[in-house]
């Protein structure tokens, strides 16, 4: 199995956040193999034995995912369980008790006024792969904008446009109400919805994100739910 620092394996087995873990080995409440571990940083694999305030732990790590509906209003770091303001702040307390000892990552980012779909897990690998420009997985937007985009406007954002970072490629684009456009995009440039829109005379005023691949949306705003092993293996 693969060897880990202490504090970052005391994390993935959902154990403790990494940051608490790194304050409770300097405190000495970590034993690894019988003694105190009082470096965080020090390797440890899945077989070590490790007790933390002298209970057994097993540091057995399971690749966990969450669906979070983000509010508007907070910023999406990587992974800040300190941050205030942070969108971690807003999923800590919905997290259910089993839950909370995990380091979570969010998987790519919203702006802080997008709301909507976001994917958290606990395996950075995952992040590192979903997030990948490589990795294309189709992601629905819905933007609420100024004016209403004719026919024409919805071809070009379909056919793809040259932005400042180079050329847009194919997406979805319709039109579900007056001022309302659904866009579904395979890549996830900085800001790419609404350097879209604006580029093609229709700001965006709202923007919600409503599906991540196969994932739709399903919990009200600021609620969570734990992915199904299946859904990670499809979704992530
Ligand atoms: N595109 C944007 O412009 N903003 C987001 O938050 C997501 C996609």
């Amino acid at each position: 199995s693969r060897a880990d620092w202490l504090s970052r394996a005391l994390g993935r087995a959902g154990v403790m956040p990494r940051a608490e873990a790194e304050g409770a080995i300097r405190e000495g409440r970590v034993e690894v193999d019988g003694r105190v571990e009082r470096d965080p940083f020090a390797q440890v694999h899945a077989g070590s034995a490790v007790r933390v305030d002298g209970q057994p732990r097993t540091l057995e790590a399971r690749t966990l995912a969450l669906m979070f509906h983000k509010p508007a209003g907070v910023v999406v770091h990587g992974s800040d369980p300190e941050g205030i303001g942070t969108v971690f702040e807003r999923l800590r307390p919905v997290l259910s008790p089993e839950l909370r000892g995990y380091e979570w990552y969010a998987v790519g980012r919203l702006d802080r006024d997008t709301t909507g779909l976001l994917l958290f897990t606990n395996e950075e690998r995952l992040v590192a792969h979903a997030t990948s420009p490589q990795t294309h997985v189709p992601k629905r937007y819905v933007a609420e904008v100024e004016g209403s985009p004719l026919d024409a406007v919805l071809q070009k954002l379909r056919e793809g446009l040259v932005l400042e970072d180079g050329p847009t490629r194919p997406a979805g684009a319709r039109l579900l109400a007056p001022s309302h456009v659904e866009l579904v995009l395979t890549e996830g440039r900085h800001h790419q919805v609404k350097r879209m829109l604006a580029a093609v005379g229709h700001p965006v005023r709202t923007l919600h994100r409503e599906a991540v691949g196969a994932l739709v949306l399903d919990v009200p705003e600021g609620a969570c739910r734990l992915l199904t092993d299946d859904e990670v293996e499809r979704g992530l």
